[in-house]
């Protein structure tokens, strides 16, 4: 049995949700279906979710709020009247939209949170509507009925582990679960979201609590890039990756799945797969637990920007006790957090977000670990990228450190830093901002190109 979401743009109109329900058709054993809010039908179009937010500042604001009304309903009818549904939703969905401006504004933490889940409580309805109306046994199902039980923190829910025992009860069911994504419910019964994009993590939630033989995950593209498309042209797709080389992927950069989404999927060894919907036959991205890495030793590269580097060096740092405590600590009193701390026998260096670093916090920084350490040399570099490229069987594979220096050599990029660390499965280069597509080209040529 498997447990399928549909992403905003999957349901952004008519022809869209046509498409939707084939895929539902094709497959019989799609039984829980999660649904996002309708998404953008074009470019300059706006979201559900952002239309909601305008409407909550509105009514905040005490504004008149019947035109964004009119404007949130006109986005469901116009899905409606293009399949020609029948309307006994509508009546429903403008009802739930105007009454959120009922809702009490004072001591109401839960207030925000009541109007971005009805852009995907609203879907979930007319889904299910147009789903029986096609002949489909489906039936929309609220979170709260489900059990989707979540701590109490507006804007950023957590699932609470009881919940997937409830959800289970529900895992043999005849009909096809038409459910929202993005929210849950506390236990006093408030509804409190998941941080933006959240639906992904109801998805997971969800295959997790039924054990799903698959979570399948619809959204726009084939699947996986190996590389941005935005640097490298028509890149190839990841046909498979593990677990563990998709969250470091995603760190750095890569955001097709929401963050945290893979959490639920991940404990409960459930395999993932990232589909589109505009090409359904094509295979996507599939991540498991485990994968064959022979034949590739690099699945994806990816990179993020606006770091610093600390460099400290001390002669006989590596005899000196308390050296590396001195600097966390120093970091830590400042409110720094830092991402990686490559180090050698004389030397440390500390990678964190640039934009931490104010001119005057730099200041005191350097005062402070220059009066506590003594070091022979101290220097933040600003302005660099990291590039890290991804793959369990790196570490199995003679050459693979080799062959990206050797590329970025070529290119003559220079390489600020390169940590091969305690990670199994990646590799990075701190390099300067402006040669980061460059490296992110001869990397892809070494390791896909070939
Ligand atoms: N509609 C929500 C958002 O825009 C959640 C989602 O689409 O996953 O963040």
């Amino acid at each position: 049995m498997k447990v399928i979401k549909f992403g905003g743009s999957s349901l952004a109109s008519a022809v869209q949700l046509q498409k939707v329900l084939n895929i539902v058709k094709d497959d019989a054993s799609r039984k829980f279906v999660v649904v996002s809010a309708p998404g953008k039908r074009s470019g300059e179009d706006i979201k559900v979710t952002d239309l909601l937010i305008n409407y909550y500042e509105k009514y905040l604001n005490n504004e008149a709020t019947q035109k964004i009304v009119d404007k949130i309903v006109a986005r469901y009818e116009d899905i409606m009247n293009e399949l020609e549904m029948n309307k006994a939703v509508l009546s429903d969905i403008r009802h739930a939209i105007t009454a959120l401006s009922q809702l009490p504004k004072e001591n109401n933490p839960h207030l925000f949170d009541a109007f971005l889940a009805s852009g995907e409580n609203n879907n979930a309805k007319l889904v299910a509507a147009y789903f029986k109306d096609q002949g489909l046994a489906a039936v929309y199902k609220n979170p709260q009925d489900l059990g989707i039980i979540v701590s109490d923190e507006p804007g950023n829910a957590r699932i609470l582990p009881s919940s997937y025992d409830k959800i289970a009860e529900f895992k043999n069911t005849e009909e096809i679960f038409v459910i929202p994504g993005f929210f849950g419910y506390t236990e006093a019964g408030d509804i409190c979201t998941f941080s933006r994009g959240g639906s992904d993590i109801t998805g997971s939630i969800v295959a997790a609590g039924v054990q799903a033989d698959l979570y399948e995950n619809f959204t726009d593209v084939d699947g996986i890039f190996v590389a941005h498309p935005g640097i490298v042209r028509q890149p190839k797709t990841i046909k498979a990756l593990t677990y563990r080389e998709m969250r470091e992927l995603a760190y750095a950069g890569f955001a097709v799945l929401h963050d945290e989404a893979l959490m639920p999927a991940y404990k409960a060894h459930i395999p993932v797969v990232i589909k589109n919907t505009n090409n359904p036959s094509h295979p996507g991205t599939l991540i498991t637990t485990k994968r064959d890495t022979s034949s590739e030793p690099v699945v994806g590269i990816a990179s993020d920007q606006n770091f610093a580097n600390i460099y400290i060096s001390k002669y006989l740092m590596n005899r000196e006790l308390g050296f590396g405590r001195k600097v966390l600590q120093i970091l830590e009193e400042m409110g720094l957090s830092y991402e990686h701390m490559p180090s050698g026998i004389d030397d440390i260096s500390i990678i964190l977000r640039e934009r931490q670093l104010s001119p005057e916090i730099e200041e005191a920084l350097i005062q402070k670990l220059d009066q506590v350490l003594k070091p022979d040399e101290l220097r933040i570099t600003r302005g660099l990228s990291m590039i890290m490229i991804v793959g369990e069987g790196m570490r199995q594979r003679i050459g693979v450190t080799a062959d990206s220096t050797m590329a970025l050599a070529e290119n003559e990029i220079n390489l600020e830093m390169i940590n091969q660390g305690s990670s199994e499965v990646s590799i990075m280069f701190g390099i300067r901002k402006d040669q980061e597509k460059q490296a992110i080209r001869a990397l892809y040529n070494t390791f896909f190109n070939k």
